[in-house]
C-alpha cells in the first residue's frame, strides 16, 4: 500500500540512504528540482532554520536559468499591477495572491541584495545592469550552501516508494530518501536537455493529482510555406508588423512587434506574446487565422492611391519597393499569398498588404518553445500550494497550470510560488504536520 509521502515518514525502506544534511531542526524539508521555484522555497525554508536537502536531476541546479541569461536574462516587467496579474489570464487571481508575498519589485530588491542592480528596458521589462544570470545563480547558491542548504545533484525523482519516502535514480543506483515534507518544482515540459521534462506527470496521476496536459506556450506556428519561401527567407525578420486575431469570445485584438520567418513558419516575440490564444484556437478548429499588416506606418486609402500609380514597366518588386517601401522577406510574402492574377489587382495586393492572411495548423513541439502551459491543477492545491491530496506535499514554479508572455512574467510567477511554497512548508512542519 502507498503511504502518504513526506509526512514524517521516516522508515527504512529498501535500500534507504540517510543523506548527509547539515541539521539545524529535527525537521527535514527536501526540495525536487533547482530551477527559480525550488532554489527560492529553499531559501525561505532554511532561513527559518529547517534542514533542507534540494535534489535536482542535472549536475548543476538552475539550467534554464542560466539560458534565460543568454537572452539577457528578463527577471521580471515593471508593469503595475493589476496589469500586471492579468498577464497570467485565466489564473490572474490565483497567481496574483503569490505576488502579493513577492511581485516584481521585491524581484529587484532581492536580487540587490546581492550586489545585483536592475535597470528598466524601454519596452518596461526589466534586467540586471549585466544582462548575465551566471553571478545572480553562483552567489545564490553559494549563499544557500552558507545557509545550510545541502544539494544532491545527479538525483531524478522516480516517485514514492511504498511507505511513502522519495525515490530517486541515481548513478549509484536508486536511493530512497525520507523527508518531513517535500516542494516539487520540477518546471514545465520545455527544454528537456536542460532538466525539466515533464517526467513527474506521471508519478502525480498515478497518486490521483490533477494535472492539465503539458502544452507549448510562447511558442512559433507551422504554416506550411513553399520551398521557395522556407529556404530562401527562413530567419528572416518581420519588423514591424502588427498582428490582428481573435481570442476564443471572438473579440479581435491587434499589436504591433517583430517575428521572424522560419523554415516551418512563423515564430518571435509577438507570436509569443499571442501564442495561447492561437494555440488553443488550433485546438478547438483545427488551425488559428492571423493576420498581419506588413506597411503599418500606411493607412490603407493612402497605400491604395501609392499602388494605383502607372508601373511603367517596371518590375513588380521594384514597384512595390518604390510606392510601398515593400522589400525582401515582405514582397515576397505577399508573392507566397496572392496567385499572378490577384498580383495585377492594385487594390487587392494593398489589402493584402494591410491584412495579408496567414492560417498556422500546428503550435512548434513543447520540447524547442520558450515555456509551457499545464501543470498541477491550481484547483488541487491550498492556498499554501500543498496538495490537498498529499498533505506536505508542496508544489511550485512552471509545474503549476498557469502561463504568461514572456516579459519577466515567467520568472516573476517562479519566484513567487517558490517563495509561497517555502513558507507554507515551513509553516505546516512547524504546526506539527497535523
Ligand atoms: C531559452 C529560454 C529563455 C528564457 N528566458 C526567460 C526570461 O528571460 N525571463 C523569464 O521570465 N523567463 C524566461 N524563461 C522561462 C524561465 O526560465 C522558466 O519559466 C523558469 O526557469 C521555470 O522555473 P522552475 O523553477 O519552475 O523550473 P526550471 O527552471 O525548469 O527548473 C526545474 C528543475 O527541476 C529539475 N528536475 C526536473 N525533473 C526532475 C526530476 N524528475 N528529478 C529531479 N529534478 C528534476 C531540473 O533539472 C531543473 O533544474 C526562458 C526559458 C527558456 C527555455
Amino acid at each position: 500500500m502507498w503511504s502518504n509521502p513526506g509526512i514524517g515518514i521516516r522508515g527504512q525502506p529498501w535500500n534507504h540512504v540517510q543523506m548527509p544534511v547539515t541539521q539545524t531542526t529535527s525537521k527535514r524539508l527536501a526540495i525536487v528540482g533547482g530551477g527559480p521555484a525550488g532554489l527560492m522555497a529553499a531559501e525561505v525554508a532554511s532561513k527559518a532554520g529547517l534542514a533542507v536537502d534540494l535534489f535536482d536531476a542535472k549536475g548543476s541546479v538552475g539550467r534554464k536559468f542560466l539560458i534565460a541569461g543568454k537572452g539577457g536574462l528578463n527577471l521580471t516587467h515593471s508593469e503595475t499591477r493589476p496589469g500586471f496579474d492579468a498577464r497570467y489570464r485565466e489564473r490572474a487571481a490565483e497567481v496574483g495572491r503569490w505576488l502579493d508575498d513577492f511581485n516584481g519589485d521585491a524581484l529587484r530588491e532581492w536580487a540587490r541584495g546581492f550586489g545585483i542592480e536592475t535597470y528598466v528596458g524601454s519596452s518596461g521589462r526589466v534586467f540586471p545592469m549585466d544582462r548575465k544570470a551566471a553571478p545572480l545563480l553562483r552567489s545564490w547558491v553559494r549563499r544557500l550552501r552558507e545557509s545550510g542548504v545541502t544539494f544532491h545533484v545527479q538525483h531524478r525523482w522516480l516517485g514514492w516508494s511504498e511507505n511513502g519516502d522519495l525515490r530517486f535514480a541515481t548513478a549509484d543506483g536508486e536511493r530512497c530518501v525520507a523527508a518531513d515534507a517535500v516542494v516539487l518544482a520540477m518546471g514545465g515540459g520545455s527544454w528537456p536537455e536542460l532538466g525539466s521534462d515533464g517526467a513527474w506527470v506521471e508519478a502525480l496521476t498515478e497518486h490521483g493529482i490533477d494535472v492539465s496536459p503539458l502544452q507549448p506556450a510562447n511558442c512559433g506556428f507551422d504554416i506550411g510555406w513553399s520551398t521557395h519561401l522556407a529556404q530562401r527567407h527562413a530567419g528572416a525578420p518581420l519588423k514591424p508588423v502588427v498582428a490582428h486575431w481573435r481570442d476564443a469570445k471572438g473579440i479581435e485584438h491587434s499589436q504591433q512587434g517583430e517575428c521572424v520567418i522560419t523554415a516551418t513558419g512563423i515564430e518571435g516575440s509577438l507570436i509569443y506574446a499571442l501564442s495561447a490564444d492561437l494555440r488553443d484556437a488550433i485546438a478547438r478548429h483545427g488551425e488559428a487565422r492571423l493576420t498581419l499588416d506588413l506597411v503599418p506606418g500606411r493607412e490603407l486609402e493612402r497605400l491604395q492611391r501609392d499602388l494605383g500609380k502607372p508601373r511603367n514597366g517596371r518590375s513588380l518588386s521594384e514597384y512595390l519597393r518604390r510606392q510601398a517601401g515593400l522589400t525582401g522577406v515582405k514582397t515576397a510574402l505577399l508573392l507566397e499569398i496572392l496567385n499572378k492574377d490577384e498580383l495585377h489587382d492594385m487594390s487587392h495586393v494593398a489589402t493584402t498588404l494591410k491584412r495579408l492572411p496567414l492560417r498556422l495548423t500546428a503550435a512548434r513541439p513543447i520540447a524547442e518553445v520558450i515555456s509551457s502551459a499545464g501543470g498541477v491543477r491550481l484547483g488541487t492545491l491550498d492556498d499554501g500550494l500543498m496538495l490537498r491530496k498529499l498533505p506536505g506535499v508542496f508544489c511550485a514554479g512552471e509545474m503549476l497550470d498557469w502561463e504568461a508572455p514572456t516579459g519577466g512574467y515567467l520568472l516573476t510567477a517562479c519566484f513567487a510560488s517558490g517563495l509561497r511554497a517555502g513558507s507554507a512548508a515551513v509553516r505546516w512542519l512547524e504546526k506539527g504536520s497535523e
